[in-house]
């Protein structure tokens, strides 16, 4: 089928990739024209494991193109999708202001019947403007278009996400016309083939499902990391009592992890834009916005735990610092907890030798050029001068370090695990003293 995929970030160059990748004949455009001209060379903008090779042998044999020119793309498109970013505006809410400029542009363009997807994250209600916005352009130019109108959420997770895409759990269709179901069921039929994954229900329940997904993943996280606030309190170790529970298979073993706090391009706000959205039909979504406080304290739980450690006496000492992007195999530092905690470290005088082993370009975006800031190029690199460790995202090549050699390289001996992923016994024998989340010993 031919496909039109309007964003290539790291939803739309995935999406088109993938369905390039299982025969489709895909344009993906996009606003950003040093991004289609590096997509073009085969040079690909993000870290997402396993995807710049496919996007060079799909672009090698022409089934994805990247283009800067929306009219040629829309006329390509049977399909036409939106996967635009909706970033949190002032008031938390979902900025619709690019998936809306796309759909007026789809409007001026839109010369055939074809079927308009949205795939980005957007409040109940969207599609519906989506629709007024195209019906608008056609009838502005005076043309008579028939159209069909979709939600289709996108579940993927960054660092997995051509596997998600891929084998997806569920491919959820918001769409009350039984064309645009048929054509976007023929769609996915490569990725579907197993067993029925495919979802239908009426839009707003659609549109409304991607959000509740959300906020549940962050429940959990805020869960957690509450328990783990209690258990360091009372001098319980938050990693016992999450086996404890695991293992119950009502609440099972998935994302039970007490940590630094979530971030991220969708969580953050995701939860906020679902509390607006609440908001506006006269609903007080109380636990959404306790999900949300709870995070914005844990992001800076850490720093508590260094201030008590140093008693307060933080000014000139030096950090090293594992791990910067929000989360391990990816590069994206939107709202990740190293920000905020960096951001107190150095409001308390402290300096940061910091590594990533792929955010390094974005860190450096993100906070430009600093006296108190060193990006280094190894993990090793990174503890030369400094007095203490603190591991923030738990990329693998960070589980298992020599404990004797980081006793030797870190002047105070003194190691915060935002993540938990060593044993505080391990760790306390290399004569290194340990700070983990939760866990009640270590106060
Ligand atoms: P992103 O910021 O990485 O990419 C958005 C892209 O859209 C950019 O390349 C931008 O240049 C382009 N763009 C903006 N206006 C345009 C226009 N008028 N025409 C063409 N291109 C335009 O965003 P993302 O992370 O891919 O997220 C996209 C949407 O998908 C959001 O709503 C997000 O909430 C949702 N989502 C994201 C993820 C994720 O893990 N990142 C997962 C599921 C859903």
């Amino acid at each position: 089928m031919r496909v039109t995929i309007f964003g290539t970030g790291y939803v739309g160059l995935v999406t088109g990739t993938c369905l390039a990748d299982v025969g489709h004949d895909v344009v993906c455009v996009d606003i950003d024209a040093g991004k289609v001209a590096a997509l073009e060379r085969g040079e690909i903008p993000i870290f997402e494991p396993g995807l710049e090779p496919m996007v060079r042998s799909n672009h090698a044999a022409g089934r994805l193109r990247f283009t800067t020119d929306a009219e040629s793309a829309v006329g390509h498109g049977e399909i036409v999708f939106i996967a635009v970013g909706t970033p949190p505006g002032e008031d938390g809410s979902a900025d619709l202001q690019y998936v809306l400029a796309v759909a007026r542009t789809i409007g001026r363009h839109l010369e055939r019947p074809g079927v308009i997807v949205n795939k980005s994250t957007v409040p109940v209600g969207t599609a519906d403007k989506v629709h007024a916005a195209i019906a608008g352009e056609l009838a502005a130019r005076g043309a008579d278009v028939a159209f069909g109108i979709a939600s289709n959420p996108e579940f993927l997770k960054e660092g997995d996400a051509v596997n998600d895409f891929m084998r997806p759990d569920r491919i959820v269709i918001g769409a009350t016309d039984a064309h645009v179901v048929d054509r976007l069921r023929r769609l996915y039929a490569p990725l579907n083939r197993n067993h029925d994954r495919i979802v239908v229900m009426d839009v707003r329940s659609a549109e409304l499902t991607k959000y509740a997904a959300n906020a549940m993943l962050a429940t959990k996280i805020s869960f957690m990391n509450e328990i783990a606030n209690i258990a360091e309190r009372v001098g319980a170790d938050i990693e016992n009592v999450r086996h404890g529970i695991g293992s119950d298979p009502r609440i099972g073993w998935h994302f039970i992890y007490p940590g630094a706090g979530y971030g991220g391009s969708c969580f953050p706000k995701d939860v906020q834009a679902l509390a607006r959205t609440a908001a506006q039909v006269g609903y007080n979504a109380e636990l959404l916005q306790a999900v949300e406080s709870v995070n914005r304290r844990q992001k800076l739980h850490l720093m508590e735990l260094i201030t008590r450690h140093y008693g307060g006496d933080i000014a000139g000492r030096t950090f090293a610092v594992w791990g910067l992007a929000f989360k391990p195999n990816t590069d994206d530092m939107r709202e990740a907890p190293s920000r905020a905690l960096l951001h107190a470290l150095w409001d308390a005088g402290a300096r940061v030798r910091a590594y990533d082993p792929e955010a390094r370009d974005e860190a450096q975006h993100v906070f430009g050029e600093r006296d108190d800031l060193d990006l280094c190029e190894s993990a090793n690199a990174a503890l030369a001068g400094a007095d203490a460790l603190i591991v923030i995202t738990e990329w693998k090549q960070f589980r298992s370090p020599d404990f004797t050699r980081l006793r030797g390289a870190l002047r105070d001996a003194v190691l915060f695990d935002g993540r938990n992923i060593y044993h505080p016994d391990e760790v306390e024998a290399a004569g290194i003293a340990y700070y983990g989340i939760g866990r009640g010993r270590s106060v």
